[in-house]
């Protein structure tokens, strides 16, 4: 007797992969190696998102001027640097000084504009609520959905307005209003998958640009979940074994698997 072939079962960073490129979610299904090394970006980026799960802390405690959340920040990355190996001993293994060092000073530099847009936010919402929407009631939960055959882990989640709702860290650029398309889908996944651990709507997210210390809502809308849905059935097949048509994208220059994309198609692609 024959059983059904099970999905394959897909996450959120499966998700994210698609959005960027359809062929790297493709190629990391394959089992290639998504960032093979750590670079100052990639260790700048790390450094950026531990400091910015320390802000409540140092919101609450920080008598609240520029100066004082600049010095504190300063003072919080210096230990970060030092904890950051025991939190990614694996990653972090054999990454040579010159990249800490250049991965910190950047970093650094980040921490003047931060400040200030911290304490503009706290001015302008207050300080409770800028708590609230900062601080974890539950950090990196395993969230899960049978039906939509989807797992994640949010960076937090936060309390807000009496609704738990779930907020992502984004180390990249920041939008001048909002949050960026990529960010809204990610967002909106997270949602779909809170939602089916209890059934209650959650109408929004956070997304915190954590190189500028900017927080934003982001309300999720039907089409935002209409598209995760049909990205995670396009991501299912894809994890089967379907390779997806090879489209010029901005990121192709940069990418670690631009030799195995651009090398002919292989035999598997042909039969799907
Ligand atoms: S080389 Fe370009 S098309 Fe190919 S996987 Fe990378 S980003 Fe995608």
């Amino acid at each position: 007797m024959f059983t059904e072939p099970q999905n394959p079962g897909i996450t959120v960073s499966d998700i994210l992969l698609y959005i960027n490129c359809p062929r790297k979610a493709y190629f990391v299904s394959r089992g290639f190696e998504l960032f093979p090394e750590v670079n100052v970006s990639r260790l700048e980026r790390m450094l950026l998102k531990e400091l910015s799960l320390t802000y409540p802390e140092i919101i609450k405690q920080c008598s609240l001027n520029a100066d004082n959340l600049c010095k504190e920040l300063e003072v919080t990355l210096a230990q970060i640097c030092i904890d950051l190996p025991l939190l990614f001993p694996r990653e972090l293994a054999g990454v040579g000084r010159g990249i800490c060092d250049e991965a910190e000073a950047r970093a650094r530099a980040k921490i003047p504009e931060i400040a200030t847009n911290l304490l503009r936010a706290v001015e302008e919402y207050g300080k409770e609520p800028m708590l609230a929407a900062l601080t974890p009631i539950k950090t990196e939960p395993f969230l899960s959905s049978e039906k939509l055959n989807l797992k994640g882990v949010p960076s937090k989640l936060v309390c807000f307005e009496g609704a738990q709702v779930p907020s992502i860290l984004k180390p990249g650029n920041c939008p001048d209003q909002g949050v960026w398309a990529s960010d809204r889908l990610h967002a909106a996944a997270l949602v779909l998958l809170l939602e089916a651990g209890d059934g209650k709507e959650v109408p929004f997210a956070f997304v915190e640009y954590v190189s500028f210390g900017l927080l934003r809502k982001v309300i999720i809308r039907s089409s935002d979940r209409r598209e995760v849905i049909q990205i995670c059935r396009r991501v299912e097949k894809i994890k089967a074994g379907l390779m997806p048509e090879r489209e010029e994208e901005k990121f192709c220059k940069e990418c670690n698997f631009v030799e195995q994309c651009t090398s002919e198609p292989s035999l598997m692609s042909k039969f799907f």
